[in-house]
């Protein structure tokens, strides 16, 4: 033997801190006791039970997507693995693909077209505001897309284009198919699939829907299905065609051993979903959200995002010039047990707001280890105002509700 077995092996228990970290970034996000324990059961993953579990999870998505579409695929996979599976069913080789760039992710569907040798147009939206109509008609009048791909919600720099609508209903217009990533606002704030004329909806687990990383889901709408299906070119991926998919999808047969444990875990977080009723899911997030955002800017610190273009499922911060976000990051997971996001770009710290984040205690006990972290470095701010203004904001928002 060559290689020894490794002697400084050290088990989970001496690794993983005593008391769980809230994980409040921008994911993944805690999951409810109910996903944790359907995440440790495997199963056949072709048997009936398994069967039974499939049809059930395509049925509560067409609610959370709000679709009647039969094309509903879950993917083994991160988000990015579903965003490439609509991507790559969806381009094809040489065709026009017109990509709404607002940060980080919207720019990785972007690249995923290039990828499959696309013609890509880029259009990038300055930072800090919403991707506008007025300023898609004109290119998708001149480049004639098949396909156009962007964010509702941009984690990455947390901006919100409320205009998603208005952009579907153009791309509609000039024929043209619309590929929309909601990994992090899928059940956390209207997106209808249908109503919209979205004809691929991406979602991964651990964001939105509260579930675990590894199982993403992806709708395609019939239009999305029928170009999939007049495709005679053989598609370069195989774990990612749809088509081969649909065979565990729809026909109960092998396509790869399907992440069995983390379907199980997908189908307790949509029942959870379910059982809410999005309106009152959508109503708990919009309210958590607000409520931190008006404790953050009552304590004395900026949002990084303007009002009008401001995400709520994922909330950014500008870090005060005298604190230097990795240090601020480190001092509240080790003091606090509180895990925040740092960014990829502008100088902010994120707060997620997806899920099983958005509920009061955890927003007081955030907003605490927040706020005293950024005292203790050496920063200024009202924390007692910050705190006074989340419990206010949180009472007014539920009498209104
Ligand atoms: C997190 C995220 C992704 C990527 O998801 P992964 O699971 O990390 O691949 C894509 N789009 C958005 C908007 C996201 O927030």
């Amino acid at each position: 033997m060559i290689v020894k077995v490794p002697s400084d092996i050290v088990p989970l228990d001496n690794i993983l801190p005593d008391e769980p970290l809230l994980m409040m970034g921008a994911g993944p996000v805690p999951v409810p006791a109910r996903v944790a324990a359907a995440n440790s059961i495997v199963i056949n993953h072709l048997g009936d039970t398994m069967s039974q579990i499939i049809e059930q999870v395509k049925s509560m998505s067409r609610y959370v997507f709000q679709t009647q579409t039969q094309h509903i695929l879950g993917v083994a996979g991160p988000g990015s693995a579903a965003m490439e599976m609509a991507v790559v069913n969806l381009v094809s080789p040489g065709s026009t693909v017109v990509s709404i760039c607002n940060g980080f992710f919207s720019g990785r569907l972007a690249e995923m077209a290039e990828r499959v040798e696309a013609n890509v147009i880029r259009v990038p939206v300055e930072d800090g505001h919403t991707a506008h109509p007025e300023m898609v008609a004109p290119i998708l009048e001149k480049h004639k897309p098949k396909v156009l791909t962007i964010v509702q919600g941009e984690t990455s720099n947390t901006i919100y284009n409320r205009f998603l609508p208005e952009i579907c209903r153009l791309a509609q217009q000039h024929d043209c198919l619309v590929i929309v990533d909601a990994v992090c606002t899928l059940s956390t704030m209207p997106l209808d699939m249908d109503t919209w004329g979205v004809d691929a909806v991406i979602t991964g687990g651990q964001k939105g829907l509260s579930s675990i990383p590894g199982v993403s889901l992806v709708a395609f709408s019939d239009k999305a299905w029928e170009y999939i299906n007049s495709r005679t070119d053989t598609l370069r991926h195989w774990c990612l065609d749809a088509k081969l998919a649909d065979q565990f999808w729809y026909k109960k047969a092998y396509h790869y051993t399907a992440p069995v444990s983390g379907i199980l875990a997908m189908h307790e977080a949509l029942r959870l979903i379910c059982n809410e009723s999005m309106p009152v899911r959508f109503a708990r997030h919009l309210k958590c959200s607000e409520a931190l955002q008006a404790g953050i800017e009552t304590m004395g610190l900026v949002l990084y995002a303007p009002r009008e273009a401001r995400l709520n499922s994922v909330v950014g911060i500008n870090t005060p010039k005298e604190i230097c976000s990795t240090e601020l990051l480190k001092y509240m997971s080790n003091r606090y047990r509180v895990e925040i996001s740092g960014s990829f770009g502008p100088k902010i710290v994120r707060i997620g707001q997806m899920g099983e984040q958005c509920h009061a205690h955890n927003l007081f006990r955030t907003l605490h280890a927040l706020g005293s972290s950024i005292l203790a470095l050496g920063g200024k701010l009202d924390l007692p105002a910050g705190a006074a203004a989340l419990e206010r904001q949180l009472r007014e928002l539920s009498t209104e509700a």
